[in-house]
């Protein structure tokens, strides 16, 4: 499946029972005004709840279900835009209503929007919305960067949210006939619940494999590579892939426990797994001190950054920071299987103090035929520019480009390529934040 078809089938599936609904309206449902606002209010009613259950069944985090979407990370992105859109119809749905009851006098408009007693049918439809409103809220970055353990818990009210929707949308039901609607409502709802159980359930059962940190390695004061050794079954994966990792460790200051995705920064063929980690907030200080002999979980493989077939296609990687994991991840493969590659990497650090495994890379750059390394020093070039890239990367135009880091870089480095006239499909991306 294209990735473009994988982004695209979500909206169509959320758009068919609006489809549905709409072409079983009949003529008087568009006879006025105040008949197509009404039709208008119970289409984007049967949007919101649709959408709602699609975005809530994209959630699930079976490994190998993001890699027709490119990642991860780009069907986070489509679960949140549907999750957004759904936000803009339940918004809309309740306005709709009371303007096409408005046609007919201002108090049947009141009498819309407001419950009389227990009419659980109104209160249920305002208990989603409510609780729509609090969890996607701090999504949006006019709210600033939400904390990011704050903004998790938010997001169970989407529980909430989605049988608040349920139960109103059944309770007062119009627009489907009830088998249809039985149907179709409870097709979604079971994906969603499916995808739910195994996120929050099944997956700590029987998608988590137990490993024991055998090594931890202090390539700087900041970042810790630990090596893991499985208890039982070892993970399979392709390189620049990337797993949660769970401690299990009473001693660690914070994160007992607590998921994380980390990029794995060995080779598949290793008996071990290696993952290079940065002090960047409080569970990745803490594991800083982890030691020889604790357990973590790790869940996964997920992402999709490298291509899965090897092909002759020049390549150009731009990593910032600790962005240069998957990067180390396939070059250890390459020189594992004595393989070579047509690829120029522009590592880009504030100064040679913080490009951590540069020695490592300018090794495995003699070692591995047709790989070259570019260091970019903040400090001394400023941003990376398209003159910067010329320079060290003459064709850099016609090379298929893979950025990760944080980002700022990996925007800085997208629009770079793109004004230079590299294609959009030519540019693939790792973003290091999943929010
Ligand atoms: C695909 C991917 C691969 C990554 N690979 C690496 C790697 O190889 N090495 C490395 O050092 N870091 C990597 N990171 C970043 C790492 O996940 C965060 O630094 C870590 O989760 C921070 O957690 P914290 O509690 O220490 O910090 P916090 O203060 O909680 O957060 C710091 C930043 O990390 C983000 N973050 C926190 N928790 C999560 C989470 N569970 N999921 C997504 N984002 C989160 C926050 O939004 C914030 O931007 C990767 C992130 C992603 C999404």
């Amino acid at each position: 499946m294209s990735r473009r078809l994988a982004h695209a089938l979500p909206w169509i599936v959320a758009a068919i029972p609006v489809m549905v609904a709409l072409l079983l309206a009949s003529a008087a449902e568009f006879a006025s005004a105040g008949a197509i606002l009404n039709l208008l209010g119970r289409l984007t009613g049967i949007a919101a709840l649709s959408l709602l259950l699609v975005s809530a069944a994209l959630a699930c985090r079976v490994p190998g279900f993001d890699l027709p979407f490119g990642g991860l990370t780009k069907l986070w992105a489509t679960h949140h835009r549907l999750g957004a859109a759904a936000l803009f119809m339940v918004l809309a749905h309740p306005v709709l209503l009371s303007l096409s009851a408005a046609t007919a006098s201002l108090d049947a408009a009141a009498l819309t929007l407001v419950p009389a007693g227990a009419d659980w049918a109104m209160w249920s439809g305002w208990i989603a919305l409510l609780a729509m409103v609090v969890f996607l809220a701090p999504s949006f970055a006019f709210f600033g960067e939400p904390e990011y353990q704050r903004w998790r818990w938010l997001h169970r009210l989407s529980a909430l949210a989605v049988l608040g929707a349920l139960v109103h949308t059944f309770l007062l039901a119009r627009s489907l006939p009830s088998a249809l609607s039985v149907g179709i409502w409870g097709v979604l709802a079971a994906a969603a619940l499916a995808a739910v159980a195994w996120r929050f359930v099944f997956s700590r059962r029987a998608g988590r494999l137990r490993y024991t940190v055998a090594e931890v390695a202090r390539p700087a004061n900041n970042i810790v590579e630990l090596s893991l050794r499985p208890f039982e079954h070892s993970l399979k994966f392709s390189a620049g892939q990337f797993v949660y990792l769970a401690p299990y460790d009473r001693q660690l200051a914070a994160g007992y426990a607590e998921e994380h995705p980390y990029t794995l920064s060995s080779a598949p063929g290793e008996r071990a797994l290696r993952i290079a980690i940065k002090d960047l907030g409080d569970a990745s200080r803490a594991i800083q001190s982890i030691a020889p002999g604790s357990e973590v979980r790790i869940e996964g493989p997920y992402g999709d950054f490298f291509p899965r077939h090897d092909s002759a296609e020049p390549e150009l990687w731009i990593a910032g920071g600790i962005g240069i994991t998957p990067f180390l991840g396939r070059l250890r493969h390459l020189a594992a299987t004595q393989q070579s590659l047509d690829a120029r990497l522009v590592y880009c650090v504030q100064d040679q103090a913080r490009a951590h495994f540069s020695e490592e890379l300018e090794a495995l750059a003699a070692q591995v035929p047709g790989f070259d390394l570019t260091q970019h020093f903040f400090f001394r070039e400023g941003p990376l520019s398209a003159e910067f890239l010329a320079t060290h990367c003459p064709d850099f135009v016609s090379r298929r480009a893979y950025i990760c880091g944080p980002d700022p870089l990996l925007e800085r480095a997208r629009s770079i390529l793109l004004r230079a006239g590299v294609a959009r499909d030519q540019i693939v991306t790792e973003e290091f934040t999943l929010l």
